[in-house]
Parts: C-alpha cells; sequence; structure tokens
C-alpha cells in the first residue's frame, strides 16, 4: 500500500495522466510500492524529483507504417518506440510485434526495462517499442516489407550510442536480419544499431538462449541461496513456446529437472515423460506451426485447449515464459493446489498483484521478471561489447558471463532487501536494486 506522501503524490499523477493505461499503471504502483523505504531514507531523490521523472518517458515516439501485403493491398499498422529512462546508458529493449500492442503496453515494458537494464550491471538506459502487426499467417515477404516499412521510419530515431532495439514476443532473428538490413541501406552504416543479429553479421552466440537459460541459472541461484536446494528432480511447468521458453526448458532439463508443459495461445501440451525440445523447435521454430502438434507427434502427451490450464499441473517450480498478466489470482491459487514452490518470471509481469499475493501469503520462492528474465537484455549488452570491439566471445564465454550476472542480479537484490528491511524478498530487492543505481544518475546528471 502506498503511504509515503510523496510516491502517493508521484503515483497519483500517473493516475491522472495514464489512467488509460493499465499494464503501464500495475508495472508503476509495484514499483512505487517497493521503494517507499528507499524514498524515506533518501531525502534527495524527492528533492530532485526524481520518481516524477522516472515514471514519464523522456520520448515517445509513435509513426505510421505502411506497407503492401501479397495481393497488393496497402496495410497501414501503427509503430512505437518508448525512449524511457537514459540515465545509465543509451536506450535499449525489445521490439514486440502483436495485436495487443498499444502505448499503454510498451510504456509498462520500456518501465520495466529501466530496472531490469540496471540490473544486468551493464551500462543501458531503457526503452521499448513495437507495432500492432500481427505476423501470424503472414508470408516471409510479407514480414520482410512490413520490418522495412517499420524500419524506415524508426531508423532516424535509434543509433548504436543512442538506442539499440532488440526483439521481443514475434520478433527473433529473422525479423532482426530484415530490420538490421534495411537500417544499413537507409543510413550507410554498419554498426551494433540493433541486437540479436545473425552470428554472420555481429550477433553474439548464447544470444538466442540467453532469456530461457538466464532464468534458469537465476532460479537455480536463488533456490541454492534461499532454500539450499537445486533443479534436480523437480517438476517443471512451463508457458508458452517460444524463444524464451523453448531455451528455459532445455536449461531446466540439463539441470535435472523435468519440464512436463509448454503451451501458445490456444491450449497447452502435457507429455508426463518429459518435454521433448527438438520437438517443440521444430514445430515452433522450423515450421511456425502451433504447439497441439506436439501432442499430435509425440506418444503419450496430451494436448488440452485453453491456455490457463497450464497451471492446474502439478509441479514444483512454475516458468511463466508467455505473456504479461497470464497468471491471475485463480492460477495461482491452482498453482499453489498443485504443490508449486517456487515461481520465477521468464515473461515481461507475468502474474497480477493479486497472483503475487497469493505467492507471498503461501510462502512461495518469488522470483520477478525484471530479475529472472534480465538474461537476454544481459547478453544483448554482451553483444554491444564485442560489436564495439569488433570481435566475438565464444559460446562458453558469454555463457559464463551470463550465469554471473544472473547470480549476481540475485546476491544484489538480496542484499538490497536486506538493507532496507525487506529481507529475502526477491521483488522488492530487484526494484530497489535497480532503482538505486539509476537514481543516483538521475541526481548526479541534474535536472
Ligand atoms: N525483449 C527482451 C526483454 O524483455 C530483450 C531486450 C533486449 O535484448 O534489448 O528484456
Amino acid at each position: 500500500m502506498l503511504t509515503d506522501e510523496y510516491v502517493k503524490r508521484v503515483y497519483d499523477q500517473v493516475v491522472a495522466r495514464d489512467g488509460d493505461q493499465p499494464e503501464f499503471l500495475q508495472a508503476v504502483y509495484e514499483v512505487l510500492d517497493t521503494l517507499q523505504p528507499v524514498i524515506a531514507k533518501h531525502p534527495e531523490y524527492e528533492k530532485n524529483g526524481v520518481l516524477e521523472r522516472l515514471v514519464e518517458p523522456e520520448r515517445v515516439v509513435k509513426f505510421r507504417v505502411a506497407w503492401t501485403d501479397d495481393e497488393g493491398k496497402v496495410q497501414v499498422n501503427r509503430g512505437y518506440r518508448v525512449q524511457f529512462n537514459s540515465a545509465i546508458g543509451p536506450y535499449k529493449g525489445g521490439l514486440r510485434f502483436h495485436p495487443t500492442v498499444n502505448e499503454g503496453v510498451i510504456k509498462f515494458l520500456g518501465f520495466e526495462q529501466i530496472l531490469k537494464n540496471s540490473l544486468t550491471t551493464l551500462p543501458m538506459g531503457g526503452g521499448k517499442g513495437g507495432s500492432d502487426f500481427n505476423p501470424k499467417g503472414k508470408s516471409d515477404a510479407e514480414v520482410m516489407r512490413f520490418c522495412q516499412a517499420f524500419m524506415t521510419e524508426l531508423c532516424r530515431h535509434i543509433g548504436q550510442f543512442t538506442d539499440v532495439p532488440a526483439g521481443d514476443i514475434n520478433v527473433g532473428g529473422r525479423e532482426i536480419g530484415y530490420l538490421f538490413g534495411q537500417y544499413k541501406r537507409i543510413r550507410d552504416e554498419y554498426s551494433g544499431v540493433l541486437t540479436g543479429k545473425g552470428l554472420e553479421f555481429g550477433g553474439s552466440l548464447a544470444r538466442t538462449e540467453a532469456t530461457g537459460y538466464g532464468v534458469c541459472y537465476y532460479t537455480a541461484e536463488a533456490l541454492r541461496v534461499l532454500k539450499n536446494d537445486s533443479f534436480e528432480g523437480k517438476t517443471v511447468v512451463i508457458s508458452g513456446s517460444g524463444n524464451v521458453a523453448i531455451y528455459a526448458a532445455q536449461k531446466a532439463e540439463q539441470l535435472g529437472a523435468k519440464v512436463v508443459t509448454v503451451s501458445d495461445s490456444n491450449g497447452y501440451v502435457y507429455d508426463p515423460e518429459g518435454i521433448k525440445v527438438d520437438v517443440v523447435k521444430q514445430i515452433k521454430e522450423v515450421e511456425r506451426g502451433r504447439i497441439k502438434e506436439y501432442a499430435e507427434r509425440v506418444p503419450g502427451a496430451e494436448y488440452h485447449e485453453g491456455c490457463s490450464g497450464v497451471w492446474t499441473v502439478p509441479c514444483d517450480i512454475a516458468l511463466p515464459c508467455a505473456t504479461q498478466n497470464e497468471i491471475n489470482e485463480e492460477s495461482a491459487k491452482a498453482l499453489v493446489a498443485g504443490g508449486c514452490k517456487v515461481v520465477c518470471e521468464g515473461a515481461n509481469m507475468p502474474s497480477t498483484p493479486e497472483a503475487i499475493e497469493v505467492y507471498k501469503s503461501n510462502g512461495l520462492l518469488y522470483g520477478p521478471a525484471k530479475a529472472a528474465n534480465a538474461g537476454g537484455v544481459a547478453v544483448s549488452g554482451l553483444e554491444m561489447s564485442q560489436n564495439s570491439y569488433r570481435l566475438s566471445w565464444t559460446f562458453d564465454e558469454v555463457d559464463a558471463k551470463l550465469k554471473s550476472i544472473m547470480e549476481s542480479i540475485v546476491a544484489a537484490s538480496l542484499a538490497a532487501a536486506k538493507e532496507y528491511g525487506e529481507e529475502g524478498d526477491l521483488m522488492a530487492g530487484a526494484n530497489i536494486a535497480g532503482f538505486v543505481k539509476v537514481a543516483n544518475a538521475m541526481v548526479a546528471q541534474g535536472v
């Protein structure tokens, strides 16, 4: 609950300005709530208007994206880039192509990105972008033309020292390739302006795996420190079947767990023998098909319509890797009823505030998104370093750096939580640790 007067005033202002952006309000409320003990101890933040500035993006760019479909018809979508905060580095954050994208969704993601990027220990500010373009059912040529049209406008707002986009939902290696090609064509500049690039043109080894592997490294470290436990022998429920889910499943299995589910927006598959990651990769990455096909190929696996059913599957650990607010109060209760003891978030803000309350009141280990899924952007930061050096590190080098960053995020979160009287709270700790660095940089740089 907001009790601090300054924090309340700032939140009320956000409600007055952005009351029609529910996801953004949700993200801001959660952060402000946990920052109250910090604000109480540091009057310089109020004096410098740090919170007022933190909740208002430095710049919001909104643009028309006109492209031609395979029938020769002109289609118009809306594009966004929110450049939220550049206190500790150039804006950094992904692009999401999905029909649910609007300004409020991009703002919530950009806001989360500020603290997430700060937690990685790398010098990156927060940003996010995307479009309401729906790539489902579009041909490869249509996706290419859309990406080119999108970049034709976006290119004037980004650059390797100003703003470095990457992927997010529905923006993977293929899209980044088309976007990069168009940037280079227009700007005549070969730079690390995007991350998640192909390995042939400046991409980093382990970037594809990074978010999913990172969630597991984070979970493993939190389990070790807080519960003296590990993935060994655990049953894991994963939602989603994109890049994050696939590599989270792969790493969880490597660490000795059995992953029994994956899902998409239509439904989920339950495989009591353990999900075969290669089959998921073939369906989703090669054929760009639906997860239902898994059950048609793997004997013993079941397909269930409706994606929220995945949370009723008994498990020890849940890794939500699909999308925002995919776990509500009812789903959280179902998880608890099924024996779940750990929820670490691969997606951005997958749990509603009511779901988080259920985790807390039942003593679950809860790893919030901005900490648990920071591995993707962390390796993006490492990709930027390699691009600047004009060299590439080996898979093992990047993977080792990723693992140590994820472990450092657990340590920094627990230390911050302890300092401000929230011992063991990974959510408060992540918000506080991420915030303090950004806030101090904002104070130092003046208004
Ligand atoms: N979209 C990812 C995220 O939510 C990665 C962003 C990036 O690599 O810049 O953090």
